[in-house]
């Protein structure tokens, strides 16, 4: 069978381009190499606030992504959407003489290789790809990750009366030793620099009584229970006079910053050495005919990286790709004219 449409990544902007492929009644499977959706709202900050997205005043970034799901179930997406897959290679197909694409997915629960899907167009929402945090090096590390040791705040709670190592000198580093300060019993914020280089300065928390900045510090041990993953103290160094410190505490938040690649080969080289898909942002359209990009993964001139800028994007892709698939300009013009 071939489909109308597939879409690439299931981050908030894939979401919103399914319930606009839904309103347009096209036939489309989305994938995602995650385990959820969400993308990076869920994976990075899912308790985070934001306060740009028109017409809402303020929304948890995993709020923000069930409202996504719903909205765009009313179109079916649950039986659509394709979770652990992700897409690996893209290849141009003739198929009882129409040119479409041959889309080969990878499981990535047993990195194998899974089902190929046809598709007249592709949507590419992969955002900067396949995300993984930067993580702590040290070999000890892995005998408390997600038990006392965290690279994301799943929930604030965790760290409710405990007293937390932050490391890190960016923007999550900053922002969670403030919020988490008003819950926790003490924390430790421990950046390798004296300067950090978040939108809020560190001057911003330095008067808060519960938060200890320690700089310029690196982490050298992590010591506690390998058995059960509790931690009990951690041994950081001074990179200047070289003076060894012990902090006596219970959990580990590290923001070392992320790394992600695009995973997927085409024939074309689909993405420009940024690996970001350069598009006319008239139509979305990457140079690959009726391959198309939007959101964080697409790239033209004055390219704002919002969520806002995104939907806009995939509903201006989605309705070239009606245009594509059924020959003529789609007469549908408001969400209202299916849903009553
Ligand atoms: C800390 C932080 C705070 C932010 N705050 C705001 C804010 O307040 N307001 C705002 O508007 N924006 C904010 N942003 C930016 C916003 O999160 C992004 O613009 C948005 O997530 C982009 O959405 P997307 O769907 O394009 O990509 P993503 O959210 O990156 O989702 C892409 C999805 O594609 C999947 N994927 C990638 N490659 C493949 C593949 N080969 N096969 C299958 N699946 C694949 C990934 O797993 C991922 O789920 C923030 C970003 C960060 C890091």
């Amino acid at each position: 069978m071939v489909i109308d449409l597939l879409i690439i990544g299931a981050g908030p902007v894939g979401l919103f381009a399914t319930f606009q492929a839904g309103i347009m009644g096209l036939n489309y499977r989305i994938v995602d190499s995650n385990d959820i959706v969400g993308g990076q709202c869920i994976k990075l900050y899912p308790e985070k606030y934001i306060y740009d997205i028109p017409g809402i005043s303020k929304v948890l970034a995993k709020d923000l992504i069930n409202n996504l799901y719903t909205q765009a179930n009313l179109f079916d997406l649950s039986s659509r959407l394709m979770l652990n897959m992700q897409v690996v290679s893209i290849k141009k197909k003739s198929y009882q003489g129409h040119d479409v694409f041959s889309i080969q997915l990878n499981d990535v629960t047993n990195n194998k290789k899974r089902d190929i899907i046809f598709a007249k167009t592709i949507l590419v929402t992969s955002g900067s790809g396949v995300i993984e945090h930067n993580k702590i090096t040290l070999s000890e590390a892995k005998f408390f990750e997600d038990i006392s040791l965290f690279y994301k705040v799943l929930s604030p709670m965790t760290f409710a009366n405990k007293t937390v190592a932050i490391f890190g000198g960016g923007d999550s580093a900053i922002d969670w030793t403030k919020q988490l300060s008003h819950s926790s019993s003490k924390i430790f914020l421990v950046h390798r620099r004296n300067t950090f280089t978040s939108f809020l300065s560190s001057s911003d928390i330095a008067n808060e009584s519960k938060i200890q900045i320690l700089t310029p510090y690196v982490l050298l041990n992590i010591e506690g229970s390998h058995a059960t993953g509790e931690i009990e103290s951690i041994v950081i160094q001074n990179i200047d006079d070289k003076k060894i410190m012990k902090i006596e505490c219970s959990h580990i938040l590290a923001f070392f910053g992320l790394k992600s690649k695009q995973s997927i080969s085409a024939e074309d080289s689909l993405f420009n050495h940024n690996g970001l898909l350069d598009v006319s942002n008239i139509t979305m359209e990457s140079k690959s005919n009726n391959i198309f990009a939007a959101g964080d993964c697409c790239s033209y001139i004055n390219k704002p990286r919002l969520i806002l800028s995104g939907f806009h994007e995939a509903t201006v892709a989605i309705r070239v790709i009606y245009e594509r698939v059924f020959g003529h300009k789609t007469t549908i013009k408001h969400s209202t004219d299916l849903l009553k």
